[in-house]
């Protein structure tokens, strides 16, 4: 699905009334306190109706947020880096101007009870918007729908009205909320107490929920606020003692929807299967209300995680405010030489710190978010000190904010930051929820958040009614953050991340089954109804065999009547276990890390980092699962260096078309940590120190291509140049695919090589970091061409001569980022995208 957006209608002027709206002349400030001549570029930039492609504004279109102007024409939108105005120095990629939207309202639906459509009234609800309306309707008629509306549109009264509808209507009718996280039920629960409507009894349930509390909310709650982690410990296990609230059950909302994704999605979409299983058992089937950030395919996600057919409704009509957005890439530092001789750029950080006391000068009210803790406090430092030379009365007016702060803390930095005592803020992503801070004049965002739901999530604070606001994405040094910011329509064009989940993954149905089966026997009915499409049976013989299970002529069950799997099935771990990270004199735990990365991060001799505190490991016991480690700040970093394999074990799809074929199936990935060096800032070696550690076998899912030798010649890629060529390719492709499947690259892994056993050719592999996969793999293979068409654009797009870390180069790098042939890489890439519909740009 190539992107619909226009971006190039709406010249500047046309959208948000006046000709230099705020935003606008505080970026044109920006600029100029990046050294950039402001009678350079920024003219050229800041000029209004500067495209010459000065369109249609189409006031007719809905959706109008994802429309976007360009402020600087179409030179800036060309691919590979032309840099917007023509000044190659200039770290400004791009202008959009999104212009305001004005609210769509809708009657209210004739079932909803006069009383409460009079106290949502009264609580500020003048009209519904068309979104909440639209899939309200259609809960309350007993469909399944999916609400994927951008961040702050009042997605709850979408729900909310079914749901309190058919409390009123039917004094003994049920309803379920989830949420991935107690403090997200906890502000639904406040938000409906307020309402102070009779009779609805909400109660939360989770984790801190006193016994007495649980007691009560399972015999009076009418609708209960709870988790999945409740509903697969408690709830289930225990359905007999929950049955009248069951038998009752008219709603379950699922709130957040796309945090269910990867393996921990896998786990709740067969865990909401094991609920309707039980709820059937007593006689109901509750009608299903999803809420999602924006993503791509709700319905298809939402189906998937549900087992059920989920409409969706992604119409937005609720108002957003305008806002400049400007798109921003640090300029390489000359005086700097990264790993293998790369060039390095200003960290964005330090970008965001400069940009936060630009603003303040301005009188601006700005949130700068950095991804650490550490960070936001060097950044409000380093503002503060460059606002010393300006203005000392203004080093006051600028804080840092991390999480763990207090309720009255938070209020009170609220209110400093509403009322101006606090003009400029760093933050971590502490504030990106649960804080009611909106309406700012500036957001600078350093780096990309990983989703564009957090982007919007965070650029959302700044814009009020009538001001239009300014929003900075910075990009860090990475292939996702370098792509955006050259291709602004992957922010404001049609969603083409996707939620990927595999509830046919046999590491988490095993378990599953097991739960299952524990709450009620299974029968071939049920794994023809509610299980079909996991593809149990082999998974149950397995059971089993392992006599975990017990089969009978009626069904599978759970052998006793005591032990209940649920508690030792995590639904929210990795599936590999975890090592726990201690330091060795207190005792103290700091975190845990992956059991499967445990050997790469936390090897003896490792520099440590957590929250932004350095430590050194002393003692890495694998079979312990633990990291001893002491508080430590060494003049070096730590890069280990492994060994890694993927064997083939099973092709599940595969495509070949001219001198390439593309493949999807089942892996084997072995790795080895064999040695770490030592290196001093400059990324010089201080030493290489070998490492006795076991060899790592993953079972998991890849999607791999493999090319014709002679195909790569014939564009210039000989045969001495395949390894490196290859090897850049897959790590550009593994740093872009979050783009397309929200993940973390931490999640996916990758291998290449000039000559695979399995394919006898050139091969890049990347694959799934679970057991089992997750379904990240799958989804590259799904969206293959457009996933290598925008690696391409990211490695071209990157100013570097020969590879740095915003293409080329991987932090995660097993082999120490050698050897890289950034030229080559677009190369094979291309030859990938001449047999593979390549002509699908993501633009
Ligand atoms: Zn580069
Ligand atoms: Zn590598």
């Amino acid at each position: 699905m190539p992107l619909s957006v226009a971006v190039s209608s709406v010249a500047v002027g046309e959208a948000g009334g006046s000709a230099q709206g705020r935003g606008t002349y505080l970026l044109a400030r920006v600029l100029a306190g990046s050294g950039v001549a402001p009678d350079g570029v920024a003219a050229d930039l800041l000029a209004p109706g500067g495209s010459p492609d000065r369109g249609d504004s189409s006031p007719s279109e809905d959706g109008a947020a994802g429309r976007a102007a360009p402020l600087a024409g179409d030179a800036s939108l060309a691919d590979g880096g032309a840099v917007a105005g023509g000044d190659e120095l200039s770290p400004l990629r791009h202008v959009v101007r999104v212009p305001a939207r004005a609210g769509r309202v809708a009657p209210w639906p004739t079932w909803v009870p006069a009383p409460l459509r009079d106290t949502l009234v009264d609580h500020g609800v003048r009209a519904p918007w068309t979104h909440q309306v639209h899939a309200a309707e259609l809960a309350h008629a007993g469909q399944d729908v999916v609400v994927a509306t951008g961040t702050a549109s009042g997605k709850s009264l979408a729900y909310q009205l079914p749901v309190l509808t058919a409390l009123a209507a039917d004094p003994r009718a049920t309803a379920l909320y989830l949420s991935p996280t107690k403090a997200l039920a906890a502000d639904q629960l406040r938000a409906l107490a307020e309402l102070d409507l009779p009779d609805v009894r909400p109660a939360a349930l989770d984790g801190d929920t006193p016994l007495d509390e649980r007691d009560w909310a399972r015999r009076h709650a009418r609708w209960v606020f709870s988790n999945p982690d409740m509903l697969h410990r408690s709830v289930l296990p225990r359905h007999a003692r929950w049955a009248t609230f069951l038998r009752r059950l008219r709603y379950v909302v699922i709130d957040e929807c796309h945090t269910y994704r990867g393996l921990f999605g896998s786990h709740v979409a067969l865990l909401l299967r094991r609920l309707l299983r039980v709820c059937a058992r007593y006689g109901a089937t509750p009608t299903l209300v999803l809420a999602s950030a924006t993503v791509a395919d709700p319905a298809a996600f939402a189906s998937r995680l549900t087992g059920r057919p989920v409409v969706a409704v992604s119409e937005d009509g609720s108002p957003s405010a305008g806002r400049t957005l400007a798109l921003w890439e640090p300029p390489l530092l000359p005086e700097l030489v990264g790993e293998n001789g790369a060039p390095v750029r200003r960290p964005a950080g330090t970008e965001a710190a400069r940009m936060l006391a630009d603003l303040v000068v301005e009188g601006a009210r700005t949130l700068a978010f950095v991804r650490s803790r550490r960070g936001a406090e060097v950044a409000a430092l380093s503002a503060q000190r460059l606002l010393a030379d300006v203005d000392t009365e203004l080093v006051e007016r600028v804080a840092a904010y991390r999480g763990g702060y207090l309720p009255e803390e938070r209020r009170a930095l609220e209110a400093a930051l509403a009322g101006g005592d606090l003009l400029g803020v760093a933050t971590t992503n502490a504030l990106e929820l649960g804080v009611d801070i909106a309406g700012l004049d500036a957001v600078v965002v350093a780096g990309f958040p990983g989703t564009r739901a957090s982007f919007w999530q965070q650029a959302g604070r700044a814009g009020r009614a009538r001001d239009e606001a300014l929003v900075v994405l910075v990009a860090r040094d990475d292939p996702l953050d370098t792509y955006l910011v050259h291709h602004p329509e992957a922010l404001l064009g049609a969603p083409v991340e996707g939620c990927v989940l595999n509830p046919g993954n046999p590491y988490v149905l095993g378990p599953q089954l097991a739960c299952a089966a524990a709450e009620l026997p299974l029968t071939e009915a049920d794994l023809a109804g509610v299980f079909s499409g996991t593809d149990a049976e082999p998974v149950l013989d397995e059971l089993v065999a392992d006599g975990v299970l017990r089969r009978r002529p009626a069904g599978w069950f759970w052998p006793s009547t005591e032990d209940r799997p649920a508690g030792t099935v995590d639904i929210r771990g990795s599936g590999l276990g975890q090592v726990a990270v201690v330091e060795a004199d207190t005792g103290r735990m700091l975190g845990t890390v992956d059991a499967g990365s445990a050997p790469a991060t936390v090897h003896d001799g490792a520099v440590y980092l957590h929250r932004g505190e350095s430590y050194l490991v002393q003692d890495l016991d694998l079979d312990a699962g633990v990291a001893l480690v002491r508080a430590a700040t060494p003049e070096w970093r730590t890069d280990a260096r492994s060994t890694a394999d993927v064997e083939v074990s099973a092709v599940l799809a595969c495509r070949e078309r001219g001198p390439v074929r593309v493949a999807f199936g089942e892996v084997t990935v072995t790795t080895q940590v064999v040695e770490y060096q030592r290196r001093a800032p400059d990324g010089t070696v201080l030493e290489t120190v070998p490492l006795d550690l076991p060899r790592q076998t993953l079972h998991t899912r890849g999607v791999w291509y493999d090319l014709d030798e002679a195909a790569l010649d014939a564009v210039g890629v000989d045969i001495a140049h395949v390894p490196g060529a290859l090897h850049a390719a897959e790590h550009a492709a593994i740093g872009i695919l979050p783009l397309f499947a929200i993940c973390d690259r931490w999640d996916i892994g990758g291998m290449s090589t000039a000559l695979h056993p399995y394919t006898g050719r050139p091969t890049v592999f990347v694959h799934d970091g679970h057991p089992g996969g997750a379904g990240f793999a799958e989804r590259g293979h799904e969206v293959l061409p457009r996933w290598l068409a925008a690696t391409r654009a990211a490695i071209s797009g990157c100013e570097c001569r020969t590879g740095c870390p915003s293409c080329v180069q991987s932090p995660k790098c097993g082999n120490g980022n050698a050897p890289l042939d950034k030229a080559g890489a677009v190369r094979v890439l291309d030859v990938v995208l001449n047999a593979f519909g390549g002509g699908v740009r993501l633009r």
